[in-house]
């Protein structure tokens, strides 16, 4: 395998894992009753899991996926 190429490779790891990091501290705070996005009533259980969660699991899910890209 290239050396360079790990590189690239590992330095985008840590990039992405950054990222994710960065999304997480946005996320902090009172959650949503109701989805941003859809408008879905988030459950009880998962606003106080995720405290200052703004999305319902689907559209939390699809967001990550997203910013993983
Ligand atoms: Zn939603």
């Amino acid at each position: 395998m290239d050396e360079r190429f790990l590189e690239l490779a590992e330095a985008h790891q840590a990039e992405m894992l950054q990222h994710r990091i960065d999304n997480r501290v946005r996320y902090t705070g009172v959650s949503a009753e109701e989805c941003d996005d859809c408008g879905d009533d988030i459950p009880k259980a998962r606003q106080l899991a995720v405290p200052g969660c703004r999305f319902c699991v689907q559209c939390q899910g699809r967001a990550e996926r997203l910013a993983c890209r």
